[in-house]
């Protein structure tokens, strides 16, 4: 049996949020444990896109060179491949200061955080350390820690103020008893990756047809994929043979047709399975959830690990103060903060949903026929404008009520 031990701010889930949180709160001179239960970073096709709200981010911190120097792809802007040929759908370049989305390996991101987080003497990170229930005092039942499975055994770890970032299938928010209300989606992601040739166009894509839907993100040597296919549908396209599936992406596709055989074998695809949900209260005495655990986001704009981000900074700057100072924090203060990130939060998934509803489910409804859809005339005359396209690249880009580092 191991032993305890102690810190003034837990942070379970070492993703965007647990880490960013970390980062500045063990800036602000907070003691910190983050607790990751895997053994790194590496895991494949996570949220890799990096919007204009996390790059400011990473500027203020003094970390945006060493970002830069981070192997990425930037796109400036969306474009559709019609039946008609291509037309851009989204601008990024009309913003300021960083007029584009980079496309980088989730884990270098994390490992650039967990690095630049190691240099302060209050920020300890455990990996291989899986939070499994929460402590609670005898007395009030205020959460007072966790208890967690590490290679040497059980450990628990008693803290002033637990913060939950463990992801969409958060295991706090079930300690606690926290539910969150599903807000449905109508679709599922098989996320995979083909070759990308020198002859092939530079730019990063949707493809809507009827029955799929495909983006191409361009990672410069590779193209990163999501077919987004009808909610629950991944078993049944499993139990056919995986060149039916290759077949799909080339009669969709012209030019990945001499390589969809690159994909070997249905292992070669992960299944995300969408899933838009939001807590009502993210909070109880003792215990905070942010990022995927408080709101799971759809992936429509890919702003997942920007909404985790700006979660982050919103909770340091509120949280700082009273970490810093004697006592315990309060829950009107972890009130505060789903009070500031909850209409942010509430305004992109119901733009999610619009989408969702109005567009998806109509296209993944249709026949697969494998041909490519034509744009409708207003549509194409309205795209004509930088203004019009710059609108997608602002919402999901930039968001709303953006937060700046305030914590010292
Ligand atoms: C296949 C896939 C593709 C995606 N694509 C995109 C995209 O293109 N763009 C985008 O913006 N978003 C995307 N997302 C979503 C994005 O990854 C998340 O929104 C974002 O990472 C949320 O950050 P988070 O820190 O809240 O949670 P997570 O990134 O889920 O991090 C949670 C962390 O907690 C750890 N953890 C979980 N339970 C415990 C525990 N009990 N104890 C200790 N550690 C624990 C996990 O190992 C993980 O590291 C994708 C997600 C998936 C699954």
């Amino acid at each position: 049996m191991q032993t305890s031990s102690n810190t003034r701010c837990c942070i379970v889930g070492g993703g965007p949020a647990g880490m960013m949180l970390g980062l500045l709160l063990a800036r602000a001179g907070v003691a910190v444990t983050v607790l990751e239960k895997h053994g790194d970073f590496l895991r494949d096709f996570r949220g890799d896109t990096v919007h204009p709200s996390t790059l400011d981010i990473l500027s203020e911190l003094g970390l945006k060179k060493r970002f830069d120097a981070l192997p990425q792809h930037r796109v400036t802007g969306i474009e559709g491949l019609f039946a008609d040929g291509i037309h851009a759908l989204g601008d990024f370049r009309g913003l300021k200061p960083f007029p584009y989305m980079a496309l980088v390996p989730q884990w270098d991101l994390l490992t650039l955080l967990a690095d630049e987080a190691e240099r302060y003497p209050n920020f300890t990170l455990r990996m291989r350390c899986e939070a499994t229930e929460l402590i609670r005092r005898e007395d009030t039942g205020r959460v007072a820690g966790v208890i967690t499975h590490t290679p040497e055994g059980p450990l628990h770890i008693g803290a002033d103020l637990v913060i939950g970032c463990d992801g969409r299938h958060s295991r706090l928010r079930n300690a606690a008893g926290l539910r969150p209300r599903d807000l449905g989606s109508p679709m599922d992601v098989l996320w995979f990756r083909l070759p990308r040739h020198a002859t092939d166009p530079d730019g990063t894509y949707g493809v809507p047809g009827r029955g799929t839907l495909l983006v191409l993100l361009n990672r410069t040597d590779y193209w990163q994929i999501a077919c987004v296919i009808p909610k629950g549908g991944a078993a049944q396209l499993r139990e056919r043979p995986i060149a039916e599936f290759q077949a799909r992406i080339a009669r969709r596709v012209d030019f990945l047709g001499d390589r969809v055989n690159s994909i070997a074998s249905w292992d070669d695809i992960k299944l995300l399975e969408v899933r838009v949900d939001r807590l009502p209260q993210w909070h109880c005495p003792g215990l905070l959830l942010i990022g995927d655990a408080a709101h799971a986001m759809s992936p429509i704009g890919g702003v997942g690990i920007n909404l985790a981000i700006q979660d982050a900074v919103a909770a340091a700057n509120l949280l700082a103060p009273v970490l810093l100072a004697p006592g315990l924090p309060d829950e009107a203060t972890l009130a505060a903060v789903q009070q500031r990130r909850l209409l942010p939060t509430k305004i992109i998934q119901a733009i999610q949903i619009f989408l969702q509803r109005r567009i998806i489910a109509r296209v993944l409804a249709a026949h697969d026929d494998g041909k490519l859809v034509a744009l409708p005339g207003a549509a194409r005359f309205l795209l004509r404008f930088r203004l019009i396209r710059s609108i997608p690249a602002r919402v999901f880009g930039v968001g709303f009520r953006r937060e700046h580092i305030d914590s010292p």
